[in-house]
């Protein structure tokens, strides 16, 4: 092989090493569905194309999304204004006439990700208070066992075991610097039910007693629970339950 042939060879070598390398590239980024906020490609779906009342998951057609673990925002999307957009949705379908809840918690709306709002029974004005990526440090104090419900299980109601008293640990929605605050009462019992949420569980795991609520059914007949065109698969594609009671219930 003559010195020129050997040039020409190498470069031939290298264009090629080139060529797969953008064609590498091209796949991978063809294939991956995050980019570099931290959302995928379905929860920005969910969080762009919502109205600002949002879909609300229920049993037994979303459990995949409601039994599975949330896990914390990651730094991207804590600045993201996507995340802005969901703490702002999620408001407003809590607050909604048609949902018309005391909280709320991410995989209601179809993200598995830690984030709540939790109306203040404990304050004055009774606010409506976001908390990102929120933790139960401890759960504490005299049991009661009082009525629940949950926007995801309509209609049905319970008696449910819960703790008098929580410390939760969470980021301040606005400075997201780390807090820690003591919950006593019926907000702390929100705070369980919400927290439990964001790990897969449902009310209906604890309850003593669950029971069909007819007002619930008649207060809410009037709304369409309709998913939207536009749902993403996941949740067509399994109507799984993964824990013992929900295909019982929703019979
Ligand atoms: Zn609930």
């Amino acid at each position: 092989m003559k010195p020129q042939q050997r040039i020409f060879g190498r470069l031939l070598m290298l264009s090629a090493g080139a060529l797969a390398l953008v064609a590498l590239a091209l796949w991978t980024g063809n294939r991956t569905t995050r980019r570099d906020d931290g959302w995928t490609d379905r929860e920005r779906l969910v969080i762009n194309e919502s109205d600002s009342v949002m879909y609300v998951t229920v049993l037994p057609e979303d459990s995949v999304l409601l039994r599975t673990p949330s896990v914390d925002l990651s730094a991207e999307q804590l600045a993201s204004p996507e995340l802005r957009t969901l703490m702002a949705k999620m408001r407003a379908t809590v607050q909604s006439p048609q949902q018309d809840g005391v909280g709320i918690a991410a995989p209601q709306v179809g993200i598995d990700r830690r984030l709540i709002w939790i109306q203040r029974f404990d304050k004055p004005g009774e606010p409506f208070e976001c908390y990102l990526n929120p933790h139960l440090d401890s759960v504490y104090g005299a049991m009661t066992h009082g009525p629940e419900g949950c926007l995801s299980v309509p209609p049905m109601r319970g008696h449910v075991p819960r703790y008098g008293s929580v410390i939760v640990s969470y980021l301040h929605p606005e400075t997201l610097l780390p807090q820690k605050d003591t919950v006593h009462g019926y907000t702390a019992i929100i705070f369980q039910h919400e927290c439990d949420h964001l790990d897969g569980t449902l009310y209906i795991d604890r309850a003593d007693t669950l029971f069909v609520s007819i007002a619930w059914a008649d207060e809410r007949a009037a709304y369409d629970y309709a998913r939207p065109a536009w749902w993403p698969d996941i949740c067509l594609e399994a109507n799984q339950c993964l824990r013992k009671r929900c295909h019982e219930l929703t019979k």
